[in-house]
């Protein structure tokens, strides 16, 4: 698969993973010359026509999601028997990962900052009515800055008949299932809460809470246990996170947090004020409604029971706190007031970058913190996107502190500038100077001059990401042709011959020749010169000779002692003929030789003894 191109466009670079549905390789798009992730289905599910077309159902709702926590997807498509799905590169790692690495609990903060994104993605996609269905570690991706994106939105939907029996990769999602998914209930934005919350678990207890040699007994357990309260397992998980998570992974969806927002409300809440943190539940005093566990030992149980007995016991704390403070009255208020003012709280600085300005806002000032935009730059952020913070998390600063940021004011954009009919040395300049890169593309036009620009693409006025490029097609005159040699060819043949190759037939003039007749004796241009296409040439054919002259030749002969040879030859529109040959001495000065028939131009040398060159030479046109 390594080197293929896909769709024309993407080119496989690499195998990043593989999951139940099939590979993921990254791969360079080619049209927008960028990096992608492309998931390729296994070839069992492109043989089933029902599962791709909910595969493609899916994603394309998927696709219209778009949100800095969520892995966007970018096309959806199929090449014979190959389907794939092409997405956002994510340069990072999995959340599972993550786990496995740190061989034990991820810190608080880094958990709480990461569920923090999980639950924006949630709540974004919730709101355009796409539920998850398969959140978990192995589908959070998470890059250096700590950004975590959520992927895979939606897909499990079309997959989950396969999952269950086919694919051995389905214990890893069974583990993080909700009881009503289990079930083969109804699914809805509670479901993917529950397994944010056994994420969280994970997170931080650094294991899952239900484990199993199948997805079945996996799935059962989520029905039927009871989660072992987290802090068993790590001591310094503070009570209202314990409290967030318990309430994520009830089993009865509605005594969960109803929505993504609502869980994140609380977070917040947490974190702007710890101690006094407390989860509002759901038919708080009503008795717990859990499905008895099966095979549920009995210590766990007692444990629950202590726990719950704790819940209850903070009622009347609570109750008896409010009529003291009743009874203090402004008194204890003012005290509060002034130990308040004296002892400024510390508060650790949250990570905004990547989040939206009014979303960091929110969450800063729940923390009694604010933010202060020290610039704006241009990114391929969408526009409003912190960029960078100062200071950074997770350093601790006083309340009422201003962190700084810078925004993104989304990608520059520049307007087309027109330089159609400028000389190329304009249109260069004109258009590096609104920052943009002319590319130029020679091209043969009729009219257009040389070296003047015959069209631009994009068009003048249009609006482009500043540094793109844009085409200038410039003029390189008529298109030019190389002359080809028609000497020697029949006017027929040379006619046909000019015409393929563009060039036009000027004035034929006929010649007298001793040769075959309309015959090519000359062209007006060179083989091998360059022309414009469409140019003239001019030619010269042969005819055959008209009825000769006859004329007498006198020829002196040089003066040599004794006897020489002499010979005369006479080339003209006739040919070649040797005109006189015999031996002679000086006295027989000069010889006639008569009556001798000529045509056309006529040349006539006088050979002496066989040299080589001629004695003497005549030229003549009859
Ligand atoms: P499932 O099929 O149940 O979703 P999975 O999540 O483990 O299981 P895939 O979704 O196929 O498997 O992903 C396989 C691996 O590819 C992931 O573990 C991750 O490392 C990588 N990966 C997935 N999507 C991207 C992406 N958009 N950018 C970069 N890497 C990715
Ligand atoms: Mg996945």
């Amino acid at each position: 698969m390594i080197g293929k191109m896909l769709g024309n466009r993407y080119e496989i670079l690499e195998e990043i993973g593989q999951g139940g549905m099939g590979i993921v390789y990254k791969a360079r798009c080619h049209l927008l010359n960028r990096l992608v992730a492309i998931k390729i289905l296994r070839p069992e599910f492109s043989h089933d026509e029902e599962f791709i077309k909910r595969f493609k159902y899916e994603s394309q709702s998927a696709a219209s999601l778009s949100h800095p926590n969520i892995v966007s997807i970018y096309d959806v498509g199929n090449e014979g028997d190959i389907y794939y799905i092409v997405m956002e590169y994510v340069n990072g790692k999995t959340l599972k990962q993550i786990i496995k690495e740190s061989n034990g609990p991820l810190p608080l903060d880094r958990a709480m900052s990461i569920t923090s994104q999980v639950l924006r993605a949630l709540d974004n996609a919730h709101r355009h009515n796409i539920i998850h269905r398969d959140i978990k570690p192995h589908n959070i991706l998470l890059t250096e800055d700590g950004i975590a994106k959520v992927t895979d939105f939606g897909i499990a939907r079309a997959a989950t008949d396969y999952t269950l029996t086919y694919n051995k990769n389905i214990i890893g999602t069974a583990q993080y299932f909700s009881p009503e998914q289990a079930r083969g209930g109804i699914v809805d934005e509670k479901s993917d809460i529950y397994s944010l919350g056994i994420v969280m678990y994970e997170m931080l207890t650094g294991q899952v809470p239900f484990e199993g040699d199948s997805p079945i007994s996996v799935a059962l357990k989520h029905i039927e246990e009871n989660l072992i309260p987290p802090s068993r397992l790590n001591h310094n998980i503070p009570k209202g996170i314990e409290e967030i998570i318990m309430k994520a992974t009830e089993k009865d969806p509605n005594r969960r947090y109803s929505s993504a927002n609502e869980m994140l409300t609380d977070i917040n809440k947490f974190a702007s004020d710890p101690d006094n943190f407390r989860i509002r539940k759901i038919e708080e005093d009503a008795p717990t409604k859990i499905i008895p566990p099966i095979n549920y030992d009995k210590t766990r149980m007692t444990e629950r029971t202590d726990v719950k007995k704790g819940h209850n016991r903070i009622i009347p704390i609570i109750i008896t706190t409010i009529i003291i403070l009743i009874i203090m009255g402004g008194i204890a208020g003012a005290t509060l007031y002034f130990i308040n003012r004296q002892t400024v709280a510390e508060v650790e600085v949250p990570s905004i970058v990547g989040m939206n300005i009014e979303e960091a806002e929110r969450l800063l000032k729940q923390q009694g913190l604010s933010i202060e935009v020290i610039g704006e730059d241009y990114s391929s952020e969408p526009a409003g996107v912190i960029l960078s913070q100062d200071p950074e998390s997770p350093i601790k600063v006083k309340q009422n502190y201003k962190v700084k940021v810078r925004i993104s004011k989304g990608i520059e954009l520049t307007k087309v500038p027109l330089v159609e009919n400028m000389s190329v040395d304009e249109a260069v300049s004109t258009l590096e100077d609104a920052g943009l890169k002319p590319n130029i593309i020679p091209t043969y036009d009729d009219i257009i001059p040389e070296n003047q620009v015959i069209s631009q693409n994009p068009a003048a006025n249009e609006e482009i990401e500043s540094g793109s490029q844009v085409n200038l097609y410039v003029s390189k005159g008529k298109e030019k042709i190389t002359m080809i040699n028609i000497v020697g060819k029949t006017l027929d043949d040379a006619e046909k011959l000019l015409a393929e190759n563009g060039i036009a037939l000027g004035n034929i003039t006929e010649q007298e020749n001793a040769g075959p007749e309309n015959i090519v004796l000359s062209q007006s241009i060179n083989p091998g010169d360059q022309v414009e296409k469409g140019k003239t040439v001019d030619l010269v054919i042969s005819k055959k000779p008209t009825t000769p002259v006859l004329k007498n030749i006198t020829v002196p002969l040089p003066d040599i002692p004794g006897e020489m040879k002499v010979v005369v030859i006479k080339r003209d529109a006739l040919g070649e003929t040797t005109v006189y040959s015999g031996m002679n001495t000086y006295q027989d000065s000069p010889l006639n030789i008569l009556n001798v028939p000529m045509k056309g131009h006529v040349v006539i040398e006088v050979y002496i003894n066989d040299d080589n060159k001629p004695y003497s030479r005549y030229e003549d046109n009859i």
